[in-house]
């Protein structure tokens, strides 16, 4: 059965057993509709930093097997990465970072075209079996990503997904929290990630971006806080092009990095072990 009749099957269950307007959280105020569209966007956010980037990609960190399998649902349900896709391209993008053969470069492909385009560059990259055979060779390719996660990649965000918000929040509220992460993962966490921390020049852009490492790309850090609070230290873009088998991706204290403050937790927790941490230089 294909990706529509299913997601078409899914939505119309949730509708026709009224569930959307007899929701489980019926009434919520609306600060309470932006807490949860808050929590759930930075669950997305998480997963994809902690598993996809800095477990499976970089080998920084492991999880335990029940965590790794909560972070996997996690991005089935809300951003349709296949884990093999996304580390091979963002794997190939490190060592041809702003060159032509880099995946998603500003560079070479505009700004506006690597935010807007941004997880399509991912699986025109992906559709190159070279790619995946050089860059993924030893990511795993299991019973549930053979079965599920691989073939039904768009189930999640387009079936099951809206299906538990119109469940849980009802029609309006489910739908725009929807809505919501549907723009947050592939607009924000990637393509604005992608495109700015590598589009503002080596010298730094004024007040928005500066560099603590000469790397040999155009990385940079971007400065408000704000950005890396959002996508939990991602836009310390520099410091990861400087170490990219570093767990945390930071150096200066003025940094922050929200994805290293789960990992400590989780270490703490005896979820996550084997970390990895560069020596920096500018680290305080
Ligand atoms: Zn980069
Ligand atoms: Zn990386």
């Amino acid at each position: 059965m294909g990706l529509l009749p299913i997601s078409v099957i899914l939505v119309a269950t949730a509708l026709l057993l009224k569930t959307s307007w007899f929701p489980v959280f019926p009434g919520l105020g609306f600060w309470w509709y932006v807490a949860i569209t808050f929590v759930l966007v930075m669950a997305s956010t998480f997963s994809a930093t902690l598993y996809l980037h800095r477990s499976l990609a970089h080998k920084s960190v492991t999880f335990v097997v029940w965590f790794e399998h909560v972070l996997r649902i996690c991005i089935w349900l809300t951003t349709g990465m296949r884990r093999r896709e996304w580390v091979a391209v963002h794997r190939k993008h490190h060592p041809f970072a702003d060159r032509k053969e880099d995946p998603h470069t500003p560079a070479f492909q505009g700004v506006w075209h690597v935010v807007r385009y941004g997880l399509q560059l991912y699986r025109k990259e992906a559709a190159n079996p070279n790619t995946i055979a050089t860059y993924a060779h030893d990511i795993p390719f299991d019973w549930i990503d053979r079965r599920l996660y691989h073939p039904f990649s768009n189930v999640g965000i387009f079936g099951i997904l809206p299906a538990l918000y119109l469940l849980f929040f009802g029609s309006l509220p489910g739908f725009v929290i929807w809505i919501v992460q549907m723009f947050w993962f592939p607009y924000v966490v990637v393509g604005f990630v992608n495109a700015f921390s590598h589009s503002l020049g080596k010298k730094g852009f004024g007040f928005l971006s500066y560099r603590n490492h000469n790397t040999p790309d155009l990385s940079v850090n971007l400065w408000f806080w704000l950005f890396s609070f959002l996508t939990c230290g991602e836009t310390n873009h520099n410091c990861h092009h400087a170490h990219p088998a570093s767990a945390q991706i930071k150096c200066r204290r003025s940094e922050i990095d929200p994805g290293w403050w789960a990992i400590v937790l989780l270490k703490y927790l005896r979820i996550a072990r084997d970390i990895k941490i560069a020596k920096c230089e500018y680290s305080e």
